[in-house]
């Protein structure tokens, strides 16, 4: 978090709110003086097209992700709602110019832990994995490979990085010690449940959760409450189901060309050299557009019209 604009950001001017701090991806807008909404503790978060990879703000932003991103956000929560988990959206009539991408939420405390469910191996796991036979800690059944399915579910929470550094995995115990242990075990309970409805559904769309990513917050009431944006192709892995062979890397919809490409020779980046990454070709932005789209026809079974 904080207040540095990342590279390719533009801070709009909003009527009705103030600016109050940029991530990666978002900003956030509090209320303004004498606004309709000023009294009210809540915040407008509003998804910019950039897209991040490899912890760096990318120059090439992805036409419509933010809308792309919001409304599939949006129609998880409902989902969730519909399963009896409370959530932070309060409103989604939000300024004209940032309509379809931004939502009003409550502004909570956030809770300083990323919360990860998987229930399949790839990525940061894989790699753990492979080192010691565990995920976070977590020791699992030996002869797993890339894109196993794990024999259930498993929380594997990450620090929440500052900006411009790394999340890292941590344990179950690390994650007790920053938070405490009883937050610690709520935390995991509501990543896991909200993982194995989501699972559910992705299944029934022809798709596979294999990982997702959910950030926690408190209300004024002290109820904790998922946050942020839910089960999109930014914060979830998503594999079409149909093409899933354990053994490699599996399609996916998210920005899988993206790294691909960045890590190509093409790209002619060094992803160890501390250098910002080039500009993406038109064909990568053009495919990694036409991914997040997938990922919201699949999932939703309507198509967004932009
Ligand atoms: P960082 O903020 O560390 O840069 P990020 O790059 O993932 O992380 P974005 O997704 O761009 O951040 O911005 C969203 C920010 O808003 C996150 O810091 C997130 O924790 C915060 N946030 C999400 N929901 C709420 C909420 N209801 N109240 C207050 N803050 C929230
Ligand atoms: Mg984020």
């Amino acid at each position: 978090s904080g207040d540095a604009q990342p590279r390719g950001a533009t801070v709009e001017e909003l009527p009705g709110w103030v600016h109050a701090s940029s991530g990666k991806v978002r900003e956030l807008y509090r209320p303004a003086p004498g606004s309709p909404w000023d009294g009210q503790d809540v915040v407008l978060m509003v998804a910019s097209d950039r897209i991040s990879a490899y912890d760096h703000v990318l120059g090439s932003p992805i036409p419509d992700k933010g809308i792309i991103l919001t409304q599939l956000s949006l129609w998880w929560f409902d989902q969730l709602e519909a399963a009896g988990i409370s959530h932070h959206v309060v409103s989604v009539e939000v300024p004209e110019a940032v309509a379809g991408r931004a939502m009003i939420c409550r502004n909570l405390q956030m809770v300083e832990a990323e919360c990860i469910a998987r229930g399949y191996l790839t990525g940061s796991g894989l790699a753990e994995y492979r080192e010691s036979g565990t995920v976070t800690g977590l020791v699992l059944p030996e002869g797993l490979t890339d894109g196993s399915q794990l024999p259930e579910p498993i929380f594997t929470p990450s620090s929440k990085a500052a900006q411009g550094d790394h999340d890292e995995n941590i344990s179950f115990e690390t994650l007790a010690e920053n938070v405490g242990a009883e937050l610690a075990v709520r935390l995991r309970e509501a990543t896991l449940r909200i993982y194995v409805l989501a699972e559910e559904i992705c299944r029934d769309a022809g798709v596979i959760l294999a990982d997702t990513k959910l950030e926690f917050g408190f209300d004024p009431a002290g109820a904790l409450t998922v946050a942020d944006e839910v089960l999109t192709p930014d914060s979830s892995r998503f594999w079409p189901a149909e093409s899933w062979a354990p053994g490699a890397a599996q399609p996916s919809f998210d920005k899988q060309f993206v790294r691909d490409w960045l890590t190509s020779a093409e790209s002619g980046w060094d992803r160890n050299s501390g250098q910002a990454p080039p500009a993406l070709p038109q064909e990568v932005v053009e495919a990694t557009r036409q991914r997040y789209l997938d990922a919201y026809q699949r999932l939703t079974g309507t198509e967004l019209l932009l």
